[in-house]
């Protein structure tokens, strides 16, 4: 009773490689749910791939990932007090000098430098400076106010934090350019007194933590700005980047034939036409949600398709479910671990057992399994 993603392992390793090998300094970013695949295993990978850190996106997530993987921990959900253990890294379960955590406001800096000073044990911190995003992160006279207060002891600046809206809304803002506007954004806030001043002490400070930059933007600022060691922090184009390696499939569970009129389902409906009522493997447990209803929108379209015997018309919707390479109507919304499809008379049905193709949202999806070959 599977909803499974099958991954080519030898494929999906050697994208896996490549990704790093072109960019120096990649931190894998292994968060949520995992991308699909299991924060466990992509801790392991990471081990493997032989890279020095990763990225959490949130404390708790730690646990998953210390045992597996032996490098730096840094952790992009910004540091707050008040949280407690839930944010105390021994209290996880994790040694602390592996944690690096992100912090974007000076009060959040303060204590924890009074925390580094207190226990002797200077706190590792990334400072965050607030991006066009608006997400997190320090205004640029309080990153110039941090780097003065990170001076007084209690901390272990290991640079700054950037992060970025996504390329495709970039892409659409920069029409003929190569290089887009937010290409600009990152060289316009790098060039910001702090973060020189900040590098200008060497070591682990010189780092810039990124997202969502291409490598020909990458390759730009390492050429503008030497004294910087750039860090890029990717999860999708890492882990889901090469989607040929990747298949998700359903089983299909049972199969009924019904004739128009017939009753089926929690609502009672009623079969618009001949057909077959599918029951394939998947549903709102895993994050099966409904597709986009399927067009002819018009009152008239509508009536007219009724009149045809039309399924959009009756209220079907496009499910992410294929069969004979054509997407599949739910017949009623997704069930708890278990979704039914209306396949008309006349298509091929596929046999109790057999695996049918599912298009899903990797990072919303909870698989039953995870098959790497
Ligand atoms: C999630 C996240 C990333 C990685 O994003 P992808 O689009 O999955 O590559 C990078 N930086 C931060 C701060 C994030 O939250």
């Amino acid at each position: 009773m599977s909803l499974t993603l099958h991954v080519d392992g030898d494929r999906w390793r050697a994208h896996l490689r490549d990704t790093v090998a072109h960019h120096p300094g990649l931190v894998p970013v292994t968060k949520g749910n995992g991308y699909g695949l299991g924060l466990h295993r992509l801790a392991r990978r990471a081990q493997w791939l032989g890279v020095d850190t990763v990225a959490a996106g949130t404390y708790p997530e730690l646990a998953e990932l210390h045992q597996r993987f032996d490098g730096s921990l840094l952790v992009l959900q910004p540091w707050r007090p008040g949280h407690g253990e839930h944010q105390d890294p021994a209290a996880l379960g994790v040694d602390p000098d592996r944690v690096v955590h992100t912090v974007g406001r000076l009060e959040d800096l303060d204590a924890l430098a009074d925390q580094g000073r207190a226990t002797g044990r200077p706190v590792r911190v990334v400072l965050e400076r607030l991006t066009s995003m608006l997400r997190h992160g320090f205004s640029g006279d309080d990153l110039a106010e941090a780097v003065r207060r990170s001076r007084r002891g209690g901390l272990r600046v290991e640079g700054v934090a950037l992060h970025l809206p996504l390329p495709s809304a970039r892409a659409t803002l920069s029409t003929r350019s190569s290089r887009s506007s937010h290409g600009t954004e990152v060289e316009r806030l790098l060039a910001e007194p702090a973060v020189a001043d900040l590098a200008s002490g060497g070591g682990p400070a010189r780092q810039v933590w990124v997202s969502h930059l291409t490598e020909a933007e990458l390759e730009v600022l390492a050429l503008k700005f030497p004294d910087l060691v750039l860090r890029p922090r990717v999860g999708t184009g890492l882990w889901l980047g090469d989607r040929g390696a990747l298949q998700v499939t359903a089983e299909v569970l049972d199969a009924h034939p019904v004739e128009r009129g017939d009753t089926y389902g929690y609502r009672g409906r009623s079969a618009p036409r001949r057909g077959t009522l599918l029951v394939v493997s998947g549903g709102t447990s895993h994050g099966i949600g409904l597709e986009a209803p399927t067009g002819e929108a018009t009152l008239k379209a509508r009536a007219a398709s009724l009149a045809r015997g039309g399924l959009d018309a009756a209220g079907f919707v496009r499910s992410p479910y294929s069969v004979g390479g054509k997407q599949r109507l739910f017949a009623e919304p997704p069930h708890m671990q278990v979704s039914m499809l209306f396949i008309p008379h006349g298509a091929p049905v596929p046999a109790v057992g057999e695996e049918i193709e599912v298009r899903v949202r990797y990072t919303a999806t909870s698989f039953d399994a995870v098959e790497i070959s």
